[in-house]
């Protein structure tokens, strides 16, 4: 069931993918994905949850995670991170993905792809020889080697038949801390990584959370299942860089 549901998870992700260019509204993204997931017989898992207003959480630039859909339209130049959960038969999927607009900086792009592939290092990480300490660690020491700093403030979670669940699972960390990784477990990792200093603030909405020093920030997501000792992942990429793909 998690599975299914990642997968329907991570084709609104591509349907939302076709969409992004510049002059396009946040909130139309948002309207996107809302959508699709009702009319695949599932429920945005975000939308009121804590009271947040949206089915996406869309952050520009600067904004780390957790940003409102709003009337702004995308510009030439920016990145934008799109977080979506969903439910499907009492089950959640969680998985985010930072996209470019149009033509973005050789500086910037790097930062996404050493963000995206610090997922993939915390990924192989998570298997029962390991605790949870050693995911956050592998994604710190790559990150921090390439000059970038991880958030502190938010983190990786559980997933099951509740969006965030235990464990905790912070992007830093000492090797061989925390829990004992074991089979059957269902986590969701999420590295938000910034091209300056690791500080952020919290906005006066309550939820748009921003670097302090007005850097960019990127974060990828995948929901993955411990199963036969290794993480197998149930969310994934692939139906997002087929449109990508198309695109270019
Ligand atoms: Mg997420
Ligand atoms: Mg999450």
């Amino acid at each position: 069931m998690l599975r299914k549901s990642n997968e329907l998870l991570s084709k609104a992700h591509a349907e939302v993918a076709k969409y992004i260019r510049a002059g396009v509204s946040t909130l139309r993204l948002d309207k996107i994905a809302e959508e699709y997931i009702k009319d695949n017989d599932a429920k945005p898992a975000f939308l009121g949850y804590r009271g947040f207003p949206n089915t996406l959480c869309v952050s520009v630039n600067d904004v780390v995670v957790h940003g409102i859909p709003s009337k702004y339209e995308l510009r030439d130049g920016d990145i934008v991170s799109i977080d979506c959960g969903v439910i499907l038969s009492n089950y959640y999927g969680d998985c985010a993905y930072t996209y470019e607009v149009g033509e973005v900086s050789e500086k910037i792009r790097r930062l996404l792809s050493i963000t995206k592939e610090s997922l993939e290092l915390g990924i192989k990480a998570a298997n029962t020889n390991n605790r949870i300490g050693d995911i956050g660690n592998v994604i710190q020491s790559f990150v921090e080697s390439k000059g970038y700093s991880v958030v502190r403030e938010m983190t990786g979670h559980g997933i099951g038949r509740n969006l965030h669940e235990s464990p905790e699972i912070p992007n830093y960390g000492k090797r061989g801390s925390g829990k004992k990784i074991f089979e059957g477990m269902v986590l969701a990792i999420e590295p938000m990584i910034n091209i300056g200093k690791k500080e952020v603030k919290l906005e006066k909405d309550g939820w748009t959370v921003r670097t302090v020093d007005g850097e960019v920030s990127a974060h990828y997501e995948h929901s993955v299942a411990i199963v036969d000792g290794v993480a197998q992942k149930l969310s994934t990429f692939k139906y997002i860089e087929e449109i990508l793909n198309t695109k270019r």
